[in-house]
């Protein structure tokens, strides 16, 4: 027999969200990456790591072995997280597992510091452009964003500081200091020694992102903040290094935050789930795992990121303006001309390629004409045949 149901369509969307349900938007990218899903269509527009660095085998290996042999694998556990993968990561960073949070990706770190450090209406500076994740995050908690501009050397760390003399007072500064998301810049190590000493100065955190730092190809790494001033926390992954989808990050935090950070993500999810942080730990401490896979990822990504950079120059020359990265998975660039990229998307799929319109990471300001092209999962024959149907869509110079 069937049953009727007695609920009206108008029931169902009479449901009212709390504020901070209606503070925030849709990713773009995420809308954008259902349409791009075609296979005649070169996407440009994902962040996502290439996949045929993922070690599978090794991971696959790992698991097999953890839960042949240790039930507890399966089990409950810390909120911490699993000790030696919090020792490895504290290691990597020269502090103490104590410091040490593991995380469900960098993502959740990001939300348990925008909860534990933000008051709704507290203000967050981060560049604008900016990461999405983090400006959502930041929404969710009630963040007042203040958008600083940034340059090829990253954060404007002058034009916060003007700010700051003027009176504003962020709780937070939020700031990917490699090869961001989505400029690709990297903050100078002049800025960052300014930006520390601004942190102390005016008594805000500085929330250090670094998912990307590993991927470096070229020049000298920068000291990470966390160096030059106490009031840094730094977020990890192991989504770009080893895999995404077992979503292992952590933070390193100041002490008392630290615990903090404890006390919120226990609220949130008990724990980030064992057998991930097992199986990933067991990997990234097998015997030359990690310089073998960091010599897989540098070169593969340096060589994709330099046909991009090639086909862009060759292809639409004084047309599109860029700095390529010197590691990371992203170009970002502006077009000179009058160019709203947005609304050139439909003619760039029509002509079947894809990229990110750069007001999709606005937080303030107009990227009407930029945009972001991520190289990592293309090989180089097709970056080329990506840009030349970009200049396709494009059409002649006006
Ligand atoms: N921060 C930045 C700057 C990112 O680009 C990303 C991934 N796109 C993340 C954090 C989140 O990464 P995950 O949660 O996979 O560690």
């Amino acid at each position: 027999m069937a049953v009727q149901s007695a609920r009206t369509p108008q029931a169902a969307t009479s449901i009212q969200l709390a504020p901070a349900g209606r503070r925030i938007d849709s990713s773009a990218i995420r809308d954008l990456l259902h349409v791009v899903d075609r296979p005649d269509v070169i996407s440009l527009a994902g962040g996502l790591p290439a996949a045929e660095t993922f070690p599978a085998a090794a991971l696959s290996d790992a698991m097999a072995d953890i839960l042949a042999t240790d039930p507890s694998a399966l089990q409950y556990s810390t909120t911490e997280g699993y000790l030696p993968l919090r020792e490895w990561a504290g290691t990597r960073h020269g502090v103490g597992p104590d410091r040490v949070l593991i995380t469900h990706g960098s993502q959740q770190a990001l939300d348990l510091v925008a909860r534990a450090l933000v008051e709704p209406g507290a203000v967050v500076a981060l560049a604008d452009p900016g990461y999405v994740g983090a400006v959502q995050a930041l929404r969710l908690a009630g963040a007042r964003l203040r958008a600083v501009p940034s340059d090829a050397d990253g954060l404007d760390v002058g034009a916060l500081a003007d700010r700051l003399r003027r009176g504003e007072r962020p709780a937070v500064v939020y700031v990917v200091a490699n090869f961001d998301n989505p400029t690709g810049a990297t903050l100078s190590l002049v800025r960052r020694v300014e930006l520390a000493a601004l942190a102390d100065r005016y008594g805000f955190v500085i929330v250090e992102d670094d998912p990307y730092g590993d991927l470096r190809w070229s020049g000298a790494a920068q000291p990470s903040l966390a160096t030059f001033s106490d009031r840094v926390v730094t977020l990890g992954s192991m989504s770009k290094i080893v895999c995404p989808g077992l979503r292992i990050g952590f933070v390193v935090a100041p002490p008392e935050l630290a615990q903090a950070l404890v006390l919120v993500k226990q609220a949130v999810d008990l724990h980030t789930s064992t057998l991930s942080q097992r199986a990933v730990h067991r990997v990234v401490t097998t015997p030359g795992f990690m310089a073998a896979q960091l010599d897989r990822l540098r070169p593969l990504y340096r060589d994709r990121c330099a046909a991009l950079a090639q086909a862009l120059t060759s292809t639409l020359g004084d047309r599109f303006e860029f700095h390529p990265p010197a590691g990371g998975m992203f170009v970002w660039g502006r077009f000179v001309e009058p160019i709203d990229t947005q609304a050139l998307l439909p003619a760039a799929l029509e002509h079947g390629m894809a990229y990110v319109p750069g007001q999709a990471f606005s937080v303030e300001h107009d990227h009407r004409q930029a945009l972001r092209l991520s190289f990592v999962t293309t090989p180089p024959a097709q970056l080329e045949e990506g840009v030349r149907r970009l200049a396709a869509a494009l059409g002649p110079a006006r």
